[in-house]
């Protein structure tokens, strides 16, 4: 089968790979109809996240339709439509019973490494480096997906691919990033980065009933597609001071709410920001962290930094002191998409929720190293592609 895989940094190409097998009864072979390339696989073309080896199949955002299941599995048989999520989760350990699918303790067989930097390991990911299990991506015309039961999710009839491929991952972290800023009726919520994470938790905090929405970058196109589509006021953080700005937009006090949808690979200017650069490429600090301690700045006191921007190590000069004194709640964490699945597929099944607006670009699984260039680059008013695998009509079996 055809697949996108990885051969070192910002090279990616499609290549001939093995068919997946079921390898566990609980398996089940899905075949991609759709799948996007996510910001955070920008991490993995950037050479940013370890771990990653020549020919690492790609991708965690997929849908598609069941191929063939493991003998254990038992609410879904071949021929229907499935939502995947793009974490593993195995439905039984404590962390599962509790709701906290993405920190699963039983779905990431290779722990041990993060175990040893972080202290602990979460949940395997698709196609997301050999830190989070090596699972082959969904990137590919067809994937091997573990714990069935579990994870997928029907896709109602009358939904298109398009409609519900963002449940598998965007949608619900912005819509977590959102609620883990507990938002109030009428409060304000900046969010920094209007890419599809940070687009998503404008949507979310807008239905969470936030008053004042403001998006922060620096793309004209992806601030004018917050305003349009999500009701926020733009500002653009190459013209403006940010802090200053949203202070003068909430009364001096700042926003109750900041999301830092950004992550590790931040962009800014000035000498902050010159710093972690040089100290990210000479691998003296893995994430640039410029984003987050302009957050920090600006949230009010008393105030929420929710962060679904990903970072995955050491960070530099975070300002601590301006955390403990403006009394500032810190939320974070990888996405529980199994716990968001279901809610949010009735909002987008009502209609209350339409999320296709992101997509910029609809292409080939073929062209796919030409979209993670363009991806990358940020051309061509590029915010989210799509792609769809032309799926071999045959499968051996
Ligand atoms: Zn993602
Ligand atoms: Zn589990």
């Amino acid at each position: 089968m055809k697949a996108v895989c990885w051969h070192g940094k910002r090279n990616v190409q499609v290549d001939t790979v093995p068919e997946p097998q079921i390898l566990n009864p609980r398996d089940a072979i899905v075949r991609v109809t759709l799948t996007g390339i996510c910001g955070s696989d920008l991490h993995l073309y950037n050479g940013y996240v370890p771990t990653m080896k020549e020919g690492d199949v790609l991708g965690h955002e997929f849908v598609g339709e069941i191929v063939e299941v493991g003998s254990a599995v038992k609410s879904f048989s071949p021929g229907d439509r499935v939502i995947v999520p793009f974490s593993i989760s195995c439905g039984d350990c404590w962390y599962c019973q509790q709701g906290m699918w993405a920190l699963c303790d039983n779905s990431n067989p290779n722990s041990m490494v993060l175990e040893k930097v972080y202290g602990d390991t979460g949940a395997g990911i698709f196609g997301y480096s050999h830190l989070y299990g090596g699972y082959a991506g969904g990137q590919a015309e067809f994937v091997r997906v573990p714990f069935a039961d579990t994870g997928l999710e029907k896709i109602p009839p009358q939904l298109g691919d398009e409609q519900v491929i963002f449940l598998t991952d965007v949608f619900p972290t912005g819509y977590q990033a959102a609620e883990n800023c507990n938002i109030h009726e009428g409060d304000n919520v900046a969010v920094w980065g209007c890419g599809p994470v940070g687009l998503m938790a404008m949507k979310s905090a807008r239905h969470m009933g936030a008053g004042k929405v403001v998006a922060i970058d620096r793309f004209p196109e992806r601030l004018e597609m917050a305003r349009t589509e999500c009701g926020a006021e733009p500002l653009n953080y190459e013209e403006i001071d940010i802090p200053e700005a949203l202070h003068n937009l909430t009364g001096g006090r700042g926003p109750d709410s900041c999301i830092d949808a950004v992550g590790m690979e931040a962009h800014g200017t000035g000498l902050e920001a010159a710093y972690d650069r040089v100290k990210q490429s000479l691998h003296l600090e893995n994430d640039r962290p410029i984003a987050l301690r302009q957050l920090i700045k600006a949230c009010r006191k008393g105030g929420t930094i929710s962060i679904p921007g990903v970072y995955s190590g050491f960070i530099d000069k975070m300002p601590m002191g301006a955390v403990f004194a403006k009394g500032l709640t810190i939320r974070t964490g990888q996405t529980h998409v199994h716990k968001y699945l279901r809610p949010l597929l009735q909002l987008v099944e009502k209609g209350d929720i339409d999320t296709t607006f992101i997509i910029t670009h609809r292409m080939a699984l073929d062209d796919a190293p030409m979209g993670y260039k363009i991806f990358d680059d940020k051309q061509d008013g590029c915010v989210k592609i799509v792609m769809k695998p032309q799926a071999a009509s045959q499968m051996t079996h």
